[in-house]
């Protein structure tokens, strides 16, 4: 089960809606990251259990059309993405497939692990956590 909290900043007011480390579900895997272009949190997702066809051209082309079909392979979906997606039917077989944490705006970004407590990508002071969680996912 993961959790993602609402971070604010008292100085400058952003807020994020993050898991704040490294979190895993039953379907995959985030790691908060700061992008350093963006001045950003995200979630960036980092593992995604996919269906086991063994068969690599034919599993690619499906995953590709279950998240979104103009996004390449190599591109990590993004959180709401994965936490929207349908459970597979029929599947007997899954396999995890890893990405590197990157930016969703632009694989250019540069991006850092952000694990809370940690600093504000705006204004640089540490940012408040809320007790309770902002959402629970699977
Ligand atoms: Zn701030
Ligand atoms: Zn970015």
């Amino acid at each position: 089960m993961g959790r993602s909290y609402l971070f604010e900043c008292s100085k400058c007011g952003y807020r994020a809606k993050v898991s704040g480390r490294a979190e895993r579900g039953l379907n995959f895997a985030v790691q908060t990251v700061l992008c350093r272009d963006c001045k950003q949190l995200f979630d960036a997702v980092t593992r995604l259990r996919v269906p086991d066809t063994g068969k690599e051209q034919g599993f690619g082309l499906r995953l590709q059309n279950v998240l979104s079909p103009a996004r390449p392979l190599t591109t990590p979906p993004n959180f709401e993405a994965v936490l929207n997606r349908l459970p597979f039917k029929g599947v007997r077989h899954y396999k995890w497939i890893r990405f590197k944490p990157q930016c969703p705006v632009s694989n250019y970004h540069r991006v850092e692990d952000w694990n809370a407590p940690a600093k504000c990508p705006r204004c640089g002071v540490f940012m408040e956590q809320s007790a309770i969680p902002f959402r629970l996912w699977e």
